[in-house]
């Protein structure tokens, strides 16, 4: 099983913010991973971990981010937490991006990942604690013509019994 998980750093939100350049300067010099997509690794990391230990040893969960370098810390911090590799998508061209080009460069980097086999679940934190949006999952899941379910507390992974294919 694959399973991939978007990461975002965010700066602390407890820290004051500024505008630059009529923007509001997020550069997290204090960034850090987002703490809602904690939830999304701990499900991740649970899924492969109560898989028989063959399936267990060809699973894989890649955390995913696209950011500026420093988003490296979201990773790392991704990394700590057990995840098997991590993809940072940084480009300066990329500086600014709305939801919808967020949406479509994690979409295109989950297709990337597929290639190289399948992919069986996609997930997200609720929310990103800086922009609060909670509209790239949205925007994600209609990029890779997937079904979404949101607000999940808990994720149970069971065998197809009708021999299908297993839920996205
Ligand atoms: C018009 C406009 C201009 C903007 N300009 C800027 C700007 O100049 N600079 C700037 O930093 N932001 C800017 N933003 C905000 C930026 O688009 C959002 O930070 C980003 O799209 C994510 O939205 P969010 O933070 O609300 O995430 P949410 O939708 O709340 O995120 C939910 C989940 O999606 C995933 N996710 C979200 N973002 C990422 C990511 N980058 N990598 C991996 N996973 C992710 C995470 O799992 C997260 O928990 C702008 C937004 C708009 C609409």
């Amino acid at each position: 099983m694959r399973i991939v998980v978007a990461v975002k750093n965010v700066p602390d939100i407890q820290s004051d913010r500024a505008f630059v350049e009529g923007r509001v300067d997020r550069v997290p010099e204090d960034g850090t991973l987002n703490e809602l997509d904690e939830n999304a690794l701990e499900a991740a990391l649970r899924i492969v971990e109560a898989l028989p230990e063959d399936e267990r040893a060809q699973s894989e969960v890649v955390a995913v981010t696209m950011g500026d370098e420093d988003a490296e810390g979201a990773l790392k911090k991704a990394f700590q937490l057990g995840v098997d590799r991590g993809v940072l998508v940084c480009d300066e061209a990329l500086a600014g991006s709305d939801y919808f080009a967020t949406a479509r460069v994690l979409a295109a980097t989950v297709r990337a990942i597929e290639e190289e086999g399948q992919v069986d679940l996609v997930l997200t934190g609720m929310a990103a604690l800086d922009g609060l949006g909670s509209v790239v999952p949205a925007l994600l899941a209609a990029e890779l013509d997937l079904p979404q379910l949101t607000l999940a507390g808990e994720l149970v992974v069971e065998p197809a019994t009708d021999g299908g294919a297993p839920p996205a």
